[in-house]
């Protein structure tokens, strides 16, 4: 057991506590939360008191590509078709074992960051690998490919060994999922067929949907960049007059499980398509930015009662991912004040990926996933809000992953 005691709790779920503290069962789950002068105090129980530090719950990203990391700078195409050309071939060049320790930096740089659950999608499956080995937390959706329909039942066989060698590391803190890559990148066929896979093996399933303009114009028309790759590969455009959405929804890909990443263009109709079937979206803004997608109608997503996480997308993108950053830019997007903003990177995360009362918050029963970051002495409670949303990864004093302590800045003693 662990008690942690900082000069504010931030629940993120309601106004910050000054003077707060938390208990970490043995377990690893918090036993309560709350005051300091309510939390037990258990003799023998090592206390942490954290001075200048908001301890909150640890960060929840809602999108990464942990097998990409340290390939930041590496594509700076500014046409997105070109990019993910040169996406494809950095991921063709790398060993299984570089992934791996791609995936492993890519958990620990997040727990420096303050992130201490992952929603990742990736085709190498060492995310899953090296979450479960590192005794870490997430999501790890393991990808498919498949353009053309004549390739469907290979990419889906595929896929069915991948899941079946994967599923045994799978624990109380590590999930598997499945994820169709995108519609640029996946037959409707194997959509469907994908579709069928999660429903069958109860897995949760994550797909990148309405990201580019030139993914909305291969559905459209079968034209623009990916529709001009398609004729060459002499794939047949995939529909026409549909909007990315609304070809997920016709191939049965849309549900409470599902997750869709970036959702920039998405109209009305899309909005009410995603409600009605309760589907989630991690909303990325600092890449949409990047790669020239524009602005996800994130106040619109929300109005709508969609459950939406921020996401870093990964630092071929980005550059350093910083999850506050993304809680910063989707405030600015859509007129949230600080609380809603941390909501994005912690309970509102955790609901969109299927986590909600597990991570995200500090309930009793919750997991002890804790991150302190410095706050300035004497701040209002309000300000303590801002001073958190406003902070880097530099600001982070410790981060803690089921009551265990995963990272500490220096001068902080840790038991
Ligand atoms: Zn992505």
């Amino acid at each position: 057991m662990l008690r942690l005691r900082a000069d504010w709790l931030l629940p993120v779920t309601a106004p910050p506590l000054p003077d707060g503290a938390v208990l970490v069962a043995a377990g690893g789950r918090v036993a309560a939360a709350g005051p300091d002068a309510r939390v037990p105090r258990p003799p023998g129980v090592p206390e942490l008191a954290l001075r200048h530090a908001a301890l909150l719950p640890g960060l929840v990203n809602a999108h990464t590509h942990l097998e990409l990391t340290g390939l930041g700078g590496r594509a700076e195409e500014d046409d997105f078709v070109a990019w993910i050309g040169t996406i494809r071939r950095l991921k063709a060049d790398r060993t299984c074992g570089e992934a791996l320790a791609a995936a492993r930096a890519g958990i620990r740089e997040g727990w420096a960051r303050g992130v201490t659950t992952v929603a990742d999608t990736g085709d190498s499956g060492a995310a899953l690998r090296a979450l479960a080995e590192l005794g870490g937390s997430g999501v790890a959706y393991h990808e498919v490919f498949g353009p053309d329909p004549a390739q469907a039942a290979e990419s889906l066989a595929g896929l069915r060994r991948a899941v079946a060698e994967l599923r045994p590391l799978e624990s109380a803190r590590v999930r598997l999922g499945v994820s169709p890559h995108a519609p640029y990148s996946v037959s409707g066929p194997l959509y469907a067929a994908v579709a069928g896979l999660a429903a069958e093996e109860g897995l949760p399933l994550a797909v990148h949907v309405a990201e580019s303009a030139a993914e909305s114009a291969l559905l459209a028309h079968g034209g623009g960049g990916f529709g001009a790759a398609w004729a060459r590969r002499g794939i047949a455009p995939p529909a026409n007059g549909v909007t990315p959405v609304e070809w997920l929804e016709r191939h049965g890909v849309l549900g409470p499980r599902t997750l869709c990443i970036h959702a920039v263009r998405v109209g009305e109709e899309d909005v009410a398509r995603l409600r009605r079937a309760g589907a989630a979206v991690a909303h990325c803004p600092v890449s949409n930015h990047r790669h020239g997608h524009g602005a996800a109608p994130l106040a619109a997503l929300l109005a709508a009662g969609l459950r939406v996480g921020v996401g870093t997308d990964s630092e071929v993108s980005v550059g350093a991912t910083d999850l506050l950053a993304e809680a910063r830019a989707a405030r600015a997007l859509a007129g949230l004040d600080a609380r809603a903003a941390l909501a994005l990177a912690t309970a509102g995360a955790a609901a969109a990926i299927g986590m909600a009362g597990e991570v995200g918050e500090l309930a009793g029963g919750a997991w002890a996933d804790l991150l302190a970051v410095a706050v300035p002495p004497g701040a209002s409670a309000a300000a303590v809000e801002e001073a958190v949303l406003a902070g880097g990864p530099a600001d982070v004093v410790g981060t803690w992953l089921g009551g265990r302590p995963v990272y500490r800045r220096g001068g902080v003693t840790v038991p």
